[in-house]
């Protein structure tokens, strides 16, 4: 087999190097010299700090340190994989971001409802405003002018004025400020204004005043007055980032819904506006762009600085020492891992993506498997308890996405994985230390012990009982052969519709729905199978196909258990497995398992509507929005089969092979299957998505019904953001439904 290399950016070092225990202990101290010839002090300030493990720092002198260090990561393995360029370019469009739109917020923006308290804009003379400050914009910005994007062209201007007008306003005060060059910025801007025949008779009395902090204030005005006018009254600010604010928080009201009567009962809903068109198994949230990702890292406050980042630590009564429990009863434990969050986000925001993954990485190694749609521990114990969170799910995610679709992005995790500096408790993978480990579950619990028990030198064999399709041995290498390095993410990226369920993962393979990008367990899984010390086997259950005698005969030096549960839930429930009833996890199993909702699937799947779920947890959301999208799939694969058996051997034959129910249930799915064939064709010719939501409630949808109400169900206290989303795909909530009997 071809031997594949990547040639390094840091002298001496060697592809082959970064799997090398040994190599990566040098790699450490290259990194040391690096730092060194940057910053002494840093280095020796960080060199205590490993020495001692923070035992003599406080928690915000050890966040300070990990803040200040993790720029220099990012630099070194940008260095390392040659795309400095890039790397620094994704820093910059970050840090523009940053110093137009949320400066605009932060100067302008927030503190408008102060400075116009009880103001009427109507009795403005608005068009006279809305002028005033296109003027400005075009003869003082005239760059910012031609800027394509809105919400950027406005920000460019009003984060400068902001700025300058905080800075001149400081200086009134006779506080020193570090703004730096200002007076050669306004002089700039006056000469601009002047040039301009038409601004420069808008503008003339102010730029009559030789004052620069009297020009500014007046031109801050103009800035601002535009701004009211606009959050007042401009639909086109509506979806700008700069004019959104945290909303107050309701723990009674978390989601909203509209109330529809079914006669005996009533039923939560989603909001018409906000309904949202499902077609199959496709990946169903894309995430947060960078823009909104940014807004989040931009409402954070930093608590670290503090040491009161309680999305990380919990929130601790101080008198008692324990968490708090919040109003729905949630102990607000913060993140589980205790990743450290809000030095992750302030690095995010200087704009180093990769610094920020390494951060991540101290304490949440198999972060592809955390974040957005998984786990939500730190939003609770966020310190905004009153208004909306920090969304800290959207930004970790969006850390890791930056990261693996830069060039050499899964080099680049997979590196931080087994080498990290800011890691002082295990900066580098252990060599082999002779021992070894059986783990039994490839799910979260299991890969993650995997990863730190090789991380610690030991030999590593997982099992799943069920089934793991091999990875390429190409991409894993071997024993002989270098696994071939990922220049694109993209080359991976499988569609989660067509991608051929791996196993690996467990319940984040079988039990979570297309909301979660499944290609995440590829990147771990990948990660783990090139690790020389580990192997995986599937279908090997442990106690049947594989005892604890027999590991122990294998050589085994010790076995860890990371199965769950391990079998499914047996429901004490009469009748339970009579047809027309399923469990929720065996559903969800079948039909991620059997692939059920390919069209090249044969797997038998049926489900009728209208189809009601029995439930309150985040299982029974996952499986009503399932059922709900599944149904459209299912009755159009029937249809199309059913017409191409027909074409081939004709009607009279395919029937015979129906009895008299089959056939009413087949004539059933067929007037359905075409009913979506047709809204397909409609939705084609007219350019959009297909809109099968008013069919499938038009025969019966999908309602879940649950025996308390909705605000005492698990899933709301747990995770009402799943509800939100569950309701904008078109179920149905019923509360207070006990089953009888
Ligand atoms: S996410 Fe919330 S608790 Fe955490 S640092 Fe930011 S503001 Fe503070």
């Amino acid at each position: 087999m071809e031997q594949h290399n990547l040639t390094l950016g840091i002298p001496s070092f060697t592809y082959a190097d970064l799997y090398s225990s040994a190599r990566l202990k040098d790699l450490t101290a290259a990194f040391d010299e690096s730092i060194k010839h940057h910053d002494t002090d840093l280095f020796d300030r960080f060199s205590a700090y490993r020495e001692s493990q923070g035992a003599d720092l406080s928690p915000e002198q050890q966040s300070e340190i990990v803040v200040e260090m993790a720029p220099f990561v990012g630099q070194f393995v940008a260095k390392l994989f040659n795309i400095t360029e890039q790397h620094q370019a994704q820093g910059n469009k970050i840090k523009d971001e940053i110093d137009t739109i949320f400066t605009y917020k932060n100067e302008v923006v927030e503190k408008l409802g102060v400075y116009f308290k009880g103001q009427d804009t109507s009795e403005w003379p608005v068009p006279a405003i809305l002028n005033r400050f296109d003027l400005l914009i075009a003869a003082g910005f005239p760059e910012a002018n031609a800027d394509p994007d809105p919400e950027h062209r406005v920000a460019r201007v009003g984060a400068v004025i902001g700025l300058l007008s905080s800075h001149y306003k400081t200086l009134a005060k006779g506080k020193a400020s570090d703004y730096q060059n200002a007076d050669e910025q306004v002089a700039a801007l006056r000469s601009k204004l002047a040039a301009h025949d038409l601004a420069a008779a808008e503008f003339a009395e102010l730029l009559g005043n030789n004052d620069d902090g009297e020009l500014v204030a007046g031109l801050m005005d103009t800035v601002q007055r535009w701004s009211f006018i606009a959050q007042q009254d401009n639909d086109i600010v509506a979806d700008w980032l700069s004019f959104k604010f945290p909303g107050k928080r309701d723990f009674d009201s978390l989601v909203a819904h509209e109330t529809v009567d079914r006669g005996e009962f009533s039923t939560w809903m989603g909001e018409q506006e906000h309904r949202r068109r499902r077609d199959g198994f496709k990946l169903t949230d894309p995430r947060y762009n960078q823009r909104q990702v940014l807004s989040e890292v931009n409402h954070c406050i930093y608590c670290h600085e503090r040491d009161t980042d309680s999305c990380s630590k919990g929130m601790r009564n101080k008198k008692t020492n324990t968490f708090k429990v919040d109003p729905l009863g949630v102990t607000t434990i913060g993140c589980p891992l205790d990743e450290k969050i809000s030095e992750m986000h302030l690095v995010k925001r200087r704009g180093d993506n990769i610094g920020a993954l390494a951060v991540i990485i101290i304490d949440n190694p198999m972060c592809p498997g955390t974040g957005h749609r998984i786990c939500n521990e730190c939003m609770k114990g966020c310190i905004y308890q009153k208004t909306d969170p920090v969304n800290i799910p959207e930004i970790e995610t969006s850390v890791l996405t930056d990261v693996l679709f830069l060039p050499y992005g899964f080099e680049i995790y997979s590196l931080l994985t087994r080498w990290n500096p800011l890691n002082v408790k295990r900066p580098y993978m252990l060599p082999y230390n002779g021992k070894n480990a059986l783990v039994v579950g490839l799910g979260p619990a299991g890969y993650t012990m995997s990863h730190y028990l090789l991380n610690e030198g030991f030999g590593v064999a997982g099992i799943d009982g069920l089934k793991l399709e091999p990875l390429p041995v190409e991409l894993t290498g071997d024993a002989n052969t270098l696994p071939m390095p990922i220049v694109d993410f993209n080359d991976l990226y499988e569609d989660l519709d067509k991608r051929i369920l791996a196993g690996f993962g467990g319940v984040a393979e079988y039990g979570i729905t297309v909301r979660w990008d499944k290609n995440f367990l590829k990147v771990i899984y990948l990660t783990l199978q090139r690790r020389a010390a580990f192997r995986s086997y599937g279908g090997v259950r442990f106690g049947g196909t594989i005892t604890i005698e027999d590991a122990w005969k294998l050589g085994f030096d010790h076995i860890c258990i990371a199965s769950g549960a391990g079998q499914p839930t047996v429901i004490d429930l009469k009748n339970n497995l009579m047809r027309g009833i399923r469990k929720a996890s065996d559903f969800l199993m079948a039909l991620q398992l059997t692939g059920a909702a390919k069209s090249s699937s044969l797997a038998n799947l049926q489900v009728r509507l209208p189809a009601g779920v029995i439930g309150g947890g985040l299982t029974a959301m996952d499986t009503a929005t399932e059922l709900m999208a599944y149904y459209p799939v299912q009755v159009e694969k029937i249809k199309h089969r059913y017409d191409t058996l027909v074409a081939i051997h004709g009607v009279d034959k395919v029937r015979t092979r129906y009895d008299q129910e089959e056939s009413l249930i087949l004539d059933e799915f067929l007037a359905h299957g075409a009913a979506i064939i047709a809204e397909r064709e409609r939705a084609a010719a007219a350019d959009e998505d297909p809109d099968f939501q008013p069919l499938v409630l038009a025969w019966g949808g999908v309602t879940l019904f649950y025996r308390k109400g909705i605000v005492d169900a698990p899933a709301y206290r747990q995770n009402h953001e799943e509800i939100t989303k569950a309701l904008e795909e078109g179920i149905a909530l019923a509360e207070g439904m006990s089953p009888l009997g």
